[in-house]
């Protein structure tokens, strides 16, 4: 298999198949990450993806779920995702699902009728690092997106009933911000569609922008119990009956693979729709 630089799946593809089609990232401007600082954004090369899959289908032809790695492969031009899909379908003849990690800059260049299509060829599964959906937050963490661009990109997705799943980040905000951070976020959250919603808190590595910002006194880090707090005020707006739309459209085909991690997951009650994953291993990217 080829594999180069970082290479990492969500706890919950554990179970996929992991097939490399990008290496590094297409942004790296995040200014809490440090994941991919010293790799350049690489596309697999068409033979090198087959070879993988013709590895893949010596010991697994029954594969049924392939996570594609990468920071963002969905950043790929509408015709290449297409032609990889059909060519992991080839390959795979039992494969129904692809997933990946995208950005919401890389839905932009997407029409929803190509979203649809991609969804139809098994593209289905999109782990969207959003971290928050605060305006002053995302700007902070220098994600290089709003609150706005996150509604507008991610309702193409529910157009299209292509499964996403949202990262949130406590702390983000820095000390003081956590309210209005959990505040927005949750109501943009609950306006779409995510799947499950995924909790991580910030880590401030050495070499990054944020951990700099950290040492010279232009960022203060959030406590501990400003990010119980604040992820206390993010839940129950997230799953209010009164701001959550539930799309009819979201497909189960990833049902039974979320169900096996089942204890990793705090649900909320009544509502399916929303699942909070805690991770207690702290992390600072996506
Ligand atoms: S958080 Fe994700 S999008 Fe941002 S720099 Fe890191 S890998 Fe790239």
């Amino acid at each position: 298999m080829h594999f180069t630089g970082r290479t990492w799946r969500p706890r919950y593809e554990a179970n996929s198949v992991i097939l490399q089609a990008t290496s590094g990232c297409t942004y790296g401007k995040c200014r809490f990450c440090s994941l991919y600082k010293d790799e350049c954004f690489r596309m697999s090369p068409m033979e090198e993806f087959e070879e993988d899959l013709a590895e893949i289908k010596s010991f697994q032809p029954g594969a049924r779920r392939v996570f594609w790695t990468g920071a963002n492969p969905f950043a790929m031009s509408y015709e290449n995702l297409k032609l990889r899909a059909l060519t992991v379908r080839d390959y795979l003849i039992k494969c129904q699902t692809m997933a990946m990690f995208a950005s919401v800059r890389d839905i932009k260049d997407k029409e929803v009728w190509q979203l649809k299509k991609l969804r139809a060829m098994g593209i289905n599964g999109l782990s969207i690092g959003t971290e928050s959906g605060d305006d002053e937050t995302l700007a902070l963490a220098g994600k290089g997106y709003t609150a706005a661009d996150i509604a507008e990109q991610c309702g193409k997705l529910d157009e299209a009933g292509i499964e996403y799943y949202f990262v949130y980040m406590t702390g983000l905000a820095g000390k003081g911000g956590g309210y209005r951070n959990a505040v927005n976020s949750a109501r943009l959250f609950s306006r779409l569609n995510p799947y499950f919603i995924s909790v991580d808190s910030l880590t401030l590595f050495p070499g990054t922008e944020l951990y700099s910002m950290e040492k010279e006194g232009r960022f203060a880090a959030a406590g501990e119990k400003e990010r119980l707090a604040e992820l206390q005020t993010f839940i129950p707006i997230s799953s209010s009956p009164s701001r959550r739309k539930i799309s009819r459209k979201q497909p189960s085909s990833h049902l039974s693979g979320i169900c096996r991690f089942a204890p990793i997951f705090l649900r909320i009650p009544a509502p399916t729709f929303i699942r909070l994953r805690l991770i207690c291993l702290r992390r600072g990217n996506r």
